[in-house]
């Protein structure tokens, strides 16, 4: 465990740094990406409520004054990548935030969201998301599919991306390449080359996946900039990857439920199919199925599938 008040982030390029919020005391797990420049110091995702300090002291690691933050730009809503948001803005009264029309309601009055949270982490919700505050509404900014913003020193173009969350966007700065991708792009931990999709309830939906899939490669992106984690330089093949294994989970998944498997038994198999790739995927690091479990859980990865393929694949299910 590294020590927290110590912050910790590296630069990217001239105006960019990640930023490792250090989730549950882990290196390598969420990041928030810190862009530079005249307009303001911009974070793009931001954590959740309970890593304010860590992000806080990485942003001054970075060598910069975090009161100087103007743009908190949210991929979607989870507590892991917008939690900070209130906290933020709270502290930096300066501080916009933006999100996707679908997302805005929920940052201003959390309750919601917080109570699904709880249905899934009960008693560990504190430890995990720490208090997750509400944005005031005059601080929120609703971005829509194909919107540019300026932040740092870049023009994003906002991409609205479902499949992993009603309320995704991915970021594309058309001059560089590059794409702060968000979730819809998969999990890759640093040092391992294994693609594990986040597939949570309740708003999965495998063809919606896809088709953003399809829009991110139509792009051509030279660079994905992933929450969880880091630069993906070798974007066809990681994309091809998580495509492919959206499809083989899905394929595991529906066969199980249709033999009346519960949800931990569902969880239970992905762990025992995938986890010894994910193992080898990083040799000699024992911590690397459980880093990614923390980030991406089978758990919640089961339900995501059952929620999907009851509500849009019902005649999958009859037999
Ligand atoms: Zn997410």
């Amino acid at each position: 465990m590294q020590d927290r008040q110590e912050g910790v982030a590296r630069q990217l390029a001239d105006d960019l740094w990640v930023i490792d919020t250090l989730f549950q005391g882990e290196p390598g797990t969420i990041a928030s990406y810190l862009l530079t420049g005249d307009n303001g110091l911009a974070l793009i995702d931001v954590g959740s409520g309970a890593t304010v300090e860590q992000l806080l002291a990485g942003v001054r690691a970075a060598g910069f004054d975090p009161t100087d933050i103007r743009h908190l730009v949210l991929t979607h809503i989870h507590l892991d990548h917008a939690g900070a948001s209130g906290a933020l803005v709270r502290r930096i009264p300066e501080a916009q935030v933006y999100v996707h029309r679908l997302g805005a309601p929920h940052l201003a009055h959390p309750e919601k969201l917080l109570s699904s949270a709880q249905r899934i982490y009960g008693d560990k919700m504190d430890r995990l998301w720490g208090t997750t505050e509400p944005v005031p509404e005059d601080h929120l900014h609703v971005v829509e599919d194909g919107q540019r913003i300026t932040v740092g020193s870049r023009t994003l173009l906002a991409l609205y991306t479902p499949g992993h969350a009603i309320h995704h966007l991915a970021y594309f700065d058309e001059q560089r390449g590059e794409l702060f991708a968000g979730d819809v792009a998969g999990v890759q931990l640093e040092g391992s080359d294994y693609v594990r999709p986040p597939t949570p309830p309740p708003d999965l939906n495998l063809e919606d996946w896809y088709a953003s899939i399809d829009r991110i490669e139509a792009l051509h992106p030279s660079v994905l900039y992933l929450p969880h984690f880091g630069r993906v330089g070798d974007v066809e093949v990681h994309l091809e990857q998580l495509r492919r294994r959206l499809g083989d989970w899905g394929a595991l998944m529906l066969a199980n439920i249709r033999q009346g498997k519960t949800d931990t038994e569902l969880a239970a198999i992905l762990a025992r199919t995938f986890d010894p790739d994910v193992a080898q995927s990083i040799p000699g690091d024992e911590t690397a199925v459980e880093r990614y479990e923390l980030v991406a859980n089978y758990l919640m990865s089961a339900q995501g599938y059952v929620r999907y393929y009851r509500k849009v694949h019902p005649e999958l299910l009859a037999s």
